[in-house]
């Protein structure tokens, strides 16, 4: 079991892993679970831990949904398309959940933040059994317990979380991968964007202690993991909520000292916090990447100050000037807004400018969707959907032909990848990544997944590169 686990969470851990335990003496069949995960890798995390939690409670992981015996939607709330593919999804369970009353069905994540959609679902999805929000994972043996005792629905959700719980801060996690991990370093966001769902539902920032970061990483280091990517929603500001200095820079030099670690990755930075500390500690520490995800979301400063974004378009591009002179080969993505209220031909076209001169390597571009509950939802000028779109398509096709150009720089080249996965189409096939993040194919045996190798690049496409192994 793990250290650390409060009493109460051991106990209930303890009583559904009896029960399960029990029922599969009588049936011969171990129970299942089936988890589908929304949104951003923040979400991808706390998905592993849930995984942790039931697979130590006497659950296996299916894939068939129609198998299991509990079935859980993490989910996201940034966009309204990830909302109402929950409730589509949903909707579709009533009838499973009416031939096998016993399945359990559970709704975590940020949507359940939030108490309009919680509203939603207790009235118009009665079959979901368990609720529960962003930063109470650790209690779900206990939701799970009290349902099994009540058989009624139980919705837990700590609204406005201003703290770091313990059992969170020791809670494990049932990665993905073997070789490269998600380590949170914060929670929440107090930046406020006016777009933007996520402070109401991952609430205040706070950062842990860095000890308890440290130890973590050297335990995956132990493990064998060679590359970590530090997570936050605005992880430049790691550190102010703790009553001591200690930045965001002065962390990474603490995880690169770690020894096993290759490689460091952290994400999101925001510009208004990207410190000439921060810079230099890029430019000085080995394991840490050359790629850098910078969300810009609009290149207008009219439109900038309506998002509250709290820097201008030049303020950013002398922040890329800092960078690029720093780190030279640094591979650097943005996210990028379409359709703001009120965006005009202009304020586009000081996006599409901005875009030309950064040269990203890669982008998340995303027409502007209203979120009930921030500010911009009640924003006049909202933008016609076919105005968005055409706007959406001439973004793309300046963005793509400076894809190709930034990939053709590593034709001929030999770069270090981290081997991953086998290609999906082709088992022959392995994909991994530069520490610039490029995604690379090439041809070898799938023994080498979790290694570093050197590849040489022959092929150069638009969102890849092709190469052979050196
Ligand atoms: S920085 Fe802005 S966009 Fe990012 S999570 Fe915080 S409020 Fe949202």
């Amino acid at each position: 079991m793990v250290k650390g686990l409060s009493q109460e969470i051991l106990e209930a851990m303890a009583h559904v892993k009896a029960r399960n335990d029990f029922e599969y003496k009588q049936t011969g069949k171990k129970k299942t679970y089936f988890i589908e995960t929304y949104g951003c890798q923040m979400n991808e995390h706390d998905s592993e831990k849930i995984s942790w939690l039931l697979e130590n409670m006497g659950y296996e992981l299916t894939d068939n949904k129609e198998d299991s015996d509990f079935i859980i939607y993490n989910t996201c709330l940034v966009r309204e398309n990830a909302e109402l593919k929950v409730y589509g999804q949903l909707g579709a369970l009533k009838d499973l959940k009416r031939r096998k009353p016993e399945l359990i069905l559970a709704v975590c994540g940020c949507m359940m933040q939030r108490e309009e959609a919680r509203n939603v679902i207790l009235s118009k999805y009665k079959h979901v059994d368990i609720i529960f929000g962003t930063s109470n994972i650790h209690k779900l043996p206990q939701l799970i317990n009290r349902f099994n005792q009540t058989n009624e629905t139980v919705v837990d959700v700590v609204e406005d979380n201003k703290e770091i719980i313990d059992d969170i801060e020791v809670l494990e996690a049932n990665r993905k991968y073997s070789f490269k991990a998600f380590v949170n370093i914060m929670y929440g966001c107090n930046n406020f964007c006016s777009y933007c769902i996520v402070p109401y539902t991952r609430g205040r920032e706070r950062s842990r202690e860095p000890k308890n970061i440290i130890r973590e990483i050297e335990e995956l280091a132990a493990k064998g993991y060679k590359e970590v990517t530090l997570l936050g929603q605005n992880v430049n500001s790691y550190g102010k909520t703790l009553d001591y200095d200690f930045s965001f820079a002065k962390l990474l030099e603490e995880v690169n000292k770690i020894d096993g670690i290759e490689r460091i990755r952290f994400m999101t930075s925001h510009p208004k916090d990207l410190s000439d500390e921060l810079i230099m500690a890029m430019a000085k520490l080995d394991k840490v990447c050359e790629h850098l995800h910078l969300p810009v979301q609009s290149g207008s400063n009219r439109i900038l100050k309506a998002m509250n974004r709290k820097y201008t378009k030049e303020d950013y591009l002398l922040l890329i000037e800092k960078l690029r002179k720093a780190v030279p080969d640094i591979a650097i993505s943005t996210d990028i807004i379409v359709g703001f209220p009120g965006e005009t031909e202009e304020d586009f076209n000081e996006t599409l400018d901005l875009v030309e001169k950064v040269r990203y390597d890669s982008a998340f571009t995303f027409l502007y969707s209203i979120r009930e509950g921030t500010r911009a939802a009640k924003m006049e000028e909202q933008v016609p959907d076919e105005i968005k779109h055409e706007r959406f398509q001439r973004l793309l096709d300046v963005l793509y032909p400076i894809f190709y150009e930034n990939n053709l720089k590593y034709k001929d080249r030999v770069v270090e990848v981290l081997v991953e996965e086998v290609s999906k189409n082709n088992e022959k096939v392995l994909s991994g990544r530069s520490r610039t993040g490029k995604l690379i194919h090439f041809e070898g045996d799938k023994d080498l997944i979790g290694k570093l190798i050197d590849v040489k690049i022959t092929t150069v496409k638009t969102f890849t590169l092709e190469g052979h192994i050196i």
